[in-house]
């Protein structure tokens, strides 16, 4: 039996990533675009985990189901943690991954190879339909930022964060992988026995 449930997302490529962790759990994911109704979630917070819980109430609140929020972003040691919450729109209020990508390089032209560290960071967060949080949590992910793309798989700064263990960026390396390592898949590995639990609790919702 497939269970639906809500994601307050409209970022295309994380939906599929998202799909793809929960799908072996029994749930079938509905992005939030499927809802043209639903006013897009102003994020505000100021931290993953506020956004994430903002998503989640707000859209939950609108369509009256259970609804996961997820935010998601690069956090880079040299440049004290950004573009973190900004991640998306770090080069401008609309940006494309591309302009993300350069000015990311540009920031970190000075910044020798032993000094690039970063990670991911994935909060994830669970609504009911009263806007409540039932879930919150947390997965992160350490690489290194190259100067130069490698690979073109996965998207936003996937191709410039090399996993250190694999000698490759999240561009080159298989989906399959990602989804083992990723902030996005250890994020969704710590919610999923806690989303099954609750979907079994309440056998009405969230369901089809
Ligand atoms: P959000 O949709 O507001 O959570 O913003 C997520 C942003 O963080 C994306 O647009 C990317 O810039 C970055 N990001 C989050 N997760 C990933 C990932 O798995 N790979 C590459 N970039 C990511």
């Amino acid at each position: 039996m497939s269970r639906t449930i809500v994601l307050a997302s409209r970022n295309v490529k994380k939906t599929h990533e998202v799909a793809e962790l929960l799908a072996p759990a029994g749930f079938t994911v509905v992005p939030v675009t499927e809802f043209p109704n639903v006013p897009e979630v102003e994020e505000d917070g100021d931290t993953f985990a506020a956004n994430a819980a903002k998503k989640a109430t707000e859209v939950a609140i609108a369509l009256g189901q259970w609804v996961i929020g997820e935010d998601s972003g690069l956090r880079v040691d040299a440049l004290n943690g950004a573009p973190g919450i900004y991640s998306a729109r770090y080069s401008g209020p609309d940006a494309t991954d591309e302009e993300n990508n350069v000015k990311l390089i540009s920031d970190l032209a000075d910044i020798p190879e032993d000094r690039r560290g970063a990670g991911y960071v994935c909060s994830v967060a669970l609504s009911n339909p009263q806007g409540e949080v039932k879930v919150a949590v947390e997965g992160t992910c350490r690489g290194r930022i190259l100067s130069e793309a490698h690979g073109a798989g996965g998207f936003g700064y996937d191709p410039y964060f090399l996993i250190r263990e694999f000698h490759r960026t999240f561009g080159e390396l298989s989906p399959l992988v990602k989804r083992k390592l990723s902030h996005r898949a250890r994020a969704f590995a710590r919610f999923i026995p806690l989303l099954q639990k609750i979907a079994d609790e309440f056998q009405e919702q969230p369901s089809s």
